[in-house]
């Protein structure tokens, strides 16, 4: 299988978990930013997450270094661009990219500025490239939920214009769901599509809370529903996709080893199983990569792995038009 020149979708990838290590020493530059180095390979390193982090909260310590320099209007539009332009360079076809515009606000923007450039710079990679795209707006769950409903009010002004769905991201406590959901009813009334982050780390009731609760139509990673029977069930009978991303689930420990990832074993019991990046700086990792891991772990053949591309096809929040398009590539 030539993974490179495969045609391939990602539904889940963190905007400031993907940055260029460059691109932090050229913006902290620009900017005045102090940063510990100007050295690509020492800026790596500190972007990277081991192979094996303790736990999901030190593998988000690597997200404040490229958060620094994403506090302009013309940082996030470049960032944004760049990320669009290293997928479509391994044949990246459909990106959905996930950001927290509440994190880009230490500089005086406001959510409007924050999410217009985000997708500003897509914009400009979709001119260049054959590659289509759209953001989902993830709010951060550690931050105070004062001004949640400003995020998803800003958002909605993008809906259907580069700006799809609401997420919700960062470390996962159990029953966390529960707090959510006027947050989510808010979303879901304004026209937004719903994924959520859930049975990472966490317990697999909080996939089922995040469904039956919050109205997730795809779960972020749902690994744990291998051991909820409830959730596992409710995934299946509400066609709920999962947003799976091997690598990434055993940097932060989400499971033991990629042998022991239950992507495989989902895939062959029918449940909708997607593969994407998460991060593709922080993991150190590509869609080329991840899907080469999942077909050499998991011994998929390439019609298995047609069928997980029409899966994410069919099941990305693109609009009709692009989802025939996307289909096209696999004949
Ligand atoms: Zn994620």
């Amino acid at each position: 299988m030539n993974y490179l020149q495969l045609p391939k979708i990602d539904l889940h990838c963190h905007l400031d978990g993907s940055v260029r290590p460059q691109t932090v020493i050229d913006l902290a530059k620009i900017q005045g930013v102090s940063i510990p180095s100007h050295n690509v390979d020492d800026i790596k390193a500190l972007m990277v997450a081991p192979e094996s982090c303790p736990n999901l909260d030190e593998y988000l310590t690597r997200f404040a270094l490229p958060v620094s320099v994403m506090q302009t209007e013309s940082a996030l539009e470049r960032i944004s661009f760049e990320l669009f332009e290293d997928a479509a360079l391994e044949n990246v076809k459909y990106l959905e990219v996930r950001f927290g515009p509440q994190l880009h606000r230490k500089q005086g923007l406001n959510f409007e500025q924050i999410i217009a450039s985000v997708v500003k710079g897509m914009r400009r990679a979709e001119a260049l490239y054959d590659i289509k795209g759209n953001y989902i707006l993830s709010i951060i769950k550690v931050l105070p939920k004062d001004d949640i409903n400003e995020v998803i009010d800003a958002g909605a002004k993008f809906l259907d214009k580069g700006v799809v769905a609401f997420d919700l991201a960062a470390s996962e406590e159990p029953g966390f769901c529960h707090e959510y959901i006027p947050y989510a009813k808010y979303a879901l009334d304004k026209g937004y599509r719903i994924t959520i982050h859930a049975g990472e780390q966490g317990v697999g009731q909080n996939v089922y809370d995040a469904i039956s609760l919050l109205g997730a139509e795809r779960i972020g990673h749902g690994i744990h529903i291998n051991n909820h029977k409830d959730a596992y069930e409710l995934v299946r009978a509400e066609a709920v996709a999962l947003e799976a991303c091997p690598s990434s689930n055993v940097q932060t420990k989400a499971v033991e080893s990629i042998e022991s990832h239950p992507l495989g074993e989902f895939y062959r019991d029918g449940l909708l199983v997607t593969i994407n990046t998460d991060n593709r700086t922080v993991s150190d990792t590509t869609m080329t990569k991840e899907l080469q891991l999942a077909v050499e772990k998991f011994n998929l053949s390439e019609q298995d792995y047609f069928k997980i591309y029409k899966i994410s096809a069919e099941n990305s929040f693109a609009s009709n038009e692009v989802k025939q398009s996307l289909l096209k590539y696999i004949g």
